[in-house]
């Protein structure tokens, strides 16, 4: 089934959990994350970044949305860090269900300006939209968009933006960073800052680069309103870290031998987020 972001979200947040958001970036990992969504009766949320659609083409967009509506569970299919109005037109012409519009390294006025700007052309053709206030830090330059150094969300700011600009959902930086973490680097969450925001504004909490926070505190993050938490880095690592190993036997050279071992490894790690994220089983609440 396919269907909105704020449709799926307003469930997790009167059920007080989150919905992993999967990027993919191939059609192999596309069928992985829909596979073990099924399996585990989680809603889920297919990502993809302009990127990642850069890289599929658009006219992958089709089987896209006719994998969602044929899945068992509810899915959105969600542009992440959408960067420009025109990306974002695009990407709703091409399909997808909710959008992303990333203004969070604009000043705060130029960032009001285009989300708003965005919610009305979104909203009008019933696709949600995410805006982002605060900067997520990033870990390296394979890392997706973000600053050296973490901007906390301010909760005032966030009640005005949300005000303003009509976001359905709203990412924040808690004191995660997009990619793999180095091993000198420590990641911790602010979940006092996470329960002011969520006490002060009414929308749906989105958290970015979450792959090496400890699990304790992504766990309570998805049921401290938190309701969607975007998983990209981690599933890759699981699903190439297989792909050398298998590989090491260069006489294979068919995808249908080299690719289940990795999807297999790839859906591994995901049901592991899904059940922290509470989101298993949570299909037939919808
Ligand atoms: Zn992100």
């Amino acid at each position: 089934m396919l269907i909105s972001g704020s449709d799926l979200l307003t469930v997790a947040a009167k059920n007080s959990f989150a919905v992993p958001a999967f990027n993919v970036s191939d059609y192999s990992m596309l069928n992985a994350v829909l596979a073990i969504s099924e399996e585990k009766q989680s809603p889920l949320i297919i990502a993809i970044h302009p990127n990642e659609i850069a890289n599929l083409g658009w006219d992958v967009m089709p089987s896209v949305i006719q994998a969602a509506r044929r899945a068992s569970v509810p899915v959105a299919i969600h542009l992440d860090h959408g960067a420009t109005y025109e990306q974002v037109l695009q990407a709703i012409q091409g399909g997808f269900t909710s959008v992303m519009i990333d203004g969070s390294m604009l000043p705060f006025e130029e960032n009001v300006a285009l989300t708003a700007r965005v919610v009305e052309a979104a909203h009008a053709v019933g696709v949600s939209v995410e805006g982002e206030l605060g900067t997520i830090g990033k870990t390296d330059g394979y890392a997706e968009e973000g600053a050296d150094t973490i901007i906390y969300t301010d909760p005032a700011d966030a009640v005005t933006f949300v005000e303003r600009t009509g976001v359905d959902t709203l990412a924040i930086a808690i004191g995660t960073r997009h990619g793999i973490y180095p091993s000198d680097l420590q990641p911790e969450l602010k979940l006092d800052l996470l329960r002011e925001i969520d006490a002060a504004v009414d929308v749906p909490l989105v958290l970015h680069g979450g792959s090496n926070n400890p699990d304790a505190e992504i766990g309570e993050a998805a049921s401290s309103g938190v309701n969607k938490i975007n998983i990209s880095s981690d599933i890759k690592v699981a699903y190439y870290l297989k792909a050398r190993e298998v590989l090491a036997d260069t006489n294979l050279r068919e995808p249908d031998t080299i690719q289940p071992p990795c999807r297999d490894a790839l859906k591994a790690v995901a049901a592991q987020k899904i059940d922290l994220f509470g989101a298993a089983g949570k299909a037939e609440l919808y």
